[in-house]
């Protein structure tokens, strides 16, 4: 298939190009395009066919449902059986934005859209190509993330083409993202409301905006027989093609522990990875060295997570070691991705 390629300036989108991509959608076909947490991959949410198009752009697990994306708050009602005040709540205080709520879902949502649960996820995204596109594509628009079912999410468009071209009609270019984490996921069909996946809306904010919030037990549990209750958790996620591990503990220790492990793997002929900071790279000689951002702001270490890991695979990394990333308002966010991308290898020193 021939995907055509489309750069448009999120600042001043040409409509022109928003309407055949909308049209692309409503008759069936997929389109990536960026959101504020990451690229998704958009197909119309109430057309089996179109999501079953997606599973298979993305060699997703059928059983990993997709996040319908609406762009006004109407939208919801039509797709859940009811909205708990609670829920009402939270979409006023966070809405549009990088907050996905899950009801139980009403009979237009098709099975093949929630992966077979009769609940389904819901987001109202706020990047204006996102936003002007799901009201052109009908307005229920599904969107995983737009990558290979395994790789690292996508946050800018040379990401999505390098997974998806040729398997879908369009890409739409609106460069990088700015939070490059998904969304965070707020369960309301449980009596609490619970958070699923974490995000750049934090448990703080969640809770001073709610009051009561729980963590999914499967998010928390060291006891790896209790599964995440949002099914896309259990699979490993967001890994890079080398092992990655990550060294927790004291700043000067931290950075003496990799320096000596990225010696050892490179006498030894392997290609290593370091991911460290802008404050931290300077103490590192051995292997490919990257800096994931700067501790004095939290928001670009989340934004070049996946990028990072992404180039490591490019450049070939056997070894890649990480430093630890628990920062005060998105290091649950962080270190959820990084726990994952590293298969939960962690050393503490
Ligand atoms: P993605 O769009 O790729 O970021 O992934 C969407 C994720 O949302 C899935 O992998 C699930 O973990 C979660 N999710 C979507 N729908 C539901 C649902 N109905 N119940 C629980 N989790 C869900
Ligand atoms: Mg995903």
């Amino acid at each position: 298939m021939n995907t055509k390629i489309v750069k448009i300036d999120p600042a001043h989108p040409r409509m022109e190009d928003i309407r055949e991509a909308g049209r692309i959608i409503r008759e069936g076909g997929l389109v990536a395009f960026p959101t504020e947490t990451v690229y998704g991959l958009g197909g119309n949410a109430l057309d089996v066919t179109a999501s079953q198009r997606i599973y298979a752009a993305k060699g997703r697990p059928s059983d990993n449902p997709l996040i319908v994306h609406i762009a006004d708050m109407a939208s919801l009602l039509p797709l859940v059986t009811e909205i708990p005040e609670a829920a009402r709540k939270l979409a006023s205080a966070c809405w549009p934005g990088p907050l996905t709520m899950i009801f139980h879902k009403s009979s237009i949502v098709p099975l093949e859209t929630t992966g077979g649960l009769d609940s389904v996820a819901v987001r109202f995204p706020s990047h204006p190509i996102a936003c002007a596109l799901i009201r052109e594509g009908g307005g229920y628009v599904a969107a995983p993330s737009a990558n290979t079912s395994g790789r690292p999410s996508p946050t800018m468009a040379e990401h999505v083409i390098e997974d998806l071209k040729g398997k879908i009609e369009m890409i739409v270019d609106g460069g990088s993202v700015g939070i490059g984490l998904e969304s965070t996921i707020v369960d309301f069909t449980e009596k609490i409301p619970t958070i699923l996946r974490p995000g750049y809306i934090n448990e703080q904010m969640l809770r001073d905006i709610l009051g009561e919030v729980r963590m999914d037990k499967g998010l928390i549990a060291e006891d790896s027989r209790i599964h995440p209750k949002a099914p896309g958790m259990k699979y490993r996620h967001y890994a890079p093609k080398g092992s990655l591990l990550i060294v927790e503990g004291q700043t000067d220790r931290v950075a003496a522990k990799i320096e000596e492990m990225a010696r050892e793997k490179t006498a030894a002929g392997y290609t290593v990875g370091i991911i460290g900071t802008d404050e931290s790279v300077g103490r590192y000689s051995s292997g490919i060295i990257k800096s994931i951002g700067t501790r004095s702001d939290e928001e670009s270490i989340g934004r070049h997570l996946y990028s990072v890991l992404r180039e490591f695979d490019d450049c070939g990394a056997a070894y890649i070691f990480s430093e630890s990333f628990d920062t005060p308002k998105m290091g649950q966010a962080i270190m959820n991705r990084l726990l994952k991308a590293a298969g939960h290898q962690v050393i503490r020193v």
